[in-house]
């Protein structure tokens, strides 16, 4: 399947599960109707409980057949192993994802990767794992691929955090999306295309469109997103899921940016950057050589290696100076923590 695209962004939605016949159809139309091409909807469903809905199975496969036939989208769903993914490729899907639970486990992924050997046809997203663990995420993509998988798509759907809990504030996602990670990725990936599952991060309708926005201005290639056409009726994430009306309210709203870069002045702005950077660096190798002496000279005095009270005064002098400059006293704190944490280590290393 080539990903083409809505207002030059791939836009993949439907159910979280397939729960009847119908329900997936007229999900289905009322998605095809507002110019989605993407048809999603989990079969199986990997559930935290036992005794909740873990998906209709097998029996859903000939409802995304009808999909396609009667609406003309491409379909696909969730595999979490191998017989999921022989299933889903014998039922002639067009794409299947890997779930974050199922990204998190090696040895599953090389099963769905061993049956999938070679495949040309099939498009495969790889959800992020659980934890924001970025390397165990390109290691997955990375079976993949090895496989001689030709369509492989990053799928970022968030990371638990204890503290995300629909509990707490308002504002609160059900998933942290930690947007480093996904960066990360892209950085280490340029050419797997990455998308956003709005829907897993927020865990309520009403924080999807932020995070799409957000998405996009951060360059994501696309959209994964929860729609039933009765959401209060859902079996499964009955708080995060839109109706087709509401998901082309979002779509329409949201803001497209230019994606090929030409312009002079940015360039102009960012070889500023490049060589404000290449200072702090500099900088910080400079810095680093000095705590390596200073290292030296606490060892041949006996003296430990950390002092709170100095400690203590660098940071407050520092955030003094932010302050002072106008910029996050939390950031310069977390800087400091980081460069303190990296110079305690290299005079651990010298006194050794
Ligand atoms: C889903 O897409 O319905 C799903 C279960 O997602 P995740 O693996 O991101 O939790
Ligand atoms: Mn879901």
């Amino acid at each position: 399947m080539v990903l083409s695209t809505f207002n030059s962004q791939l836009i993949i939605a439907g159910p979280c599960a397939a729960e009847s016949e119908q329900q997936v159809i007229s999900t289905a139309k009322a998605l095809a109707a507002i110019g989605v091409k993407y048809f999603r909807a989990g079969l199986w469903k990997p559930r935290t409980q036992p005794g909740t809905f873990e998906g209709v199975g097998e029996v859903g496969l000939q409802w995304l057949r009808r999909v396609k036939v009667e609406t003309g989208m491409l379909v696909g769903t969730e595999v979490a192993n191998a017989e999921h993914a022989r299933l889903a490729v014998a039922a002639g899907l067009d794409f299947v994802w890997i779930g974050a639970r199922t990204t998190t486990n090696p040895f599953a992924v090389q099963e769905i990767a061993d049956v999938l050997k070679n495949n040309k046809e099939i498009t495969v997203l790889v959800k992020n794992p659980m934890n924001p663990d970025v390397n165990l995420w390109v290691g997955a993509i990375k079976r993949l691929l090895k496989v001689g998988v030709e369509h492989v798509v990053a799928v970022h759907r968030g990371f638990f955090n204890a503290q995300c809990t629909m509990h707490n504030a308002q504002l609160s996602y059900r998933n942290d999306p930690y947007w480093y990670v996904p960066i990360e990725l892209r950085r280490l990936m340029p050419k797997v295309p990455l998308l956003c599952d709005p829907s897993h991060i927020a865990g309520k309708k009403e924080l999807v469109a932020g995070l799409c926005q957000k998405a996009l201005d951060l360059d994501f290639d696309g959209l994964m997103i929860e729609c039933h056409c009765c959401p209060e009726l859902a079996l499964s994430d009955i708080e995060q899921q839109l109706t087709p009306a509401h998901l082309k309210v979002i779509l329409e709203r949201l803001v497209v940016h230019e994606r090929v870069d030409k312009d002079k002045e940015l360039a102009e702005l960012r070889s500023k950057i490049d060589s404000l950077d290449s200072i702090l660096i500099d900088a910080l190798a400079k810095r680093m050589h000095v705590s390596r002496e200073i290292g030296e000279y606490k060892r041949q005095h006996n003296m430990p290696i950390v002092q709170t009270g100095r400690y203590n005064d660098v940071i407050q002098n520092r955030l003094e100076l932010a302050e002072e400059l106008g910029l996050s006293t939390d950031l310069v704190k977390q800087i400091y923590e980081l460069i303190h944490e990296a110079s305690v280590n290299a005079q651990c290393v010298e006194s050794r």
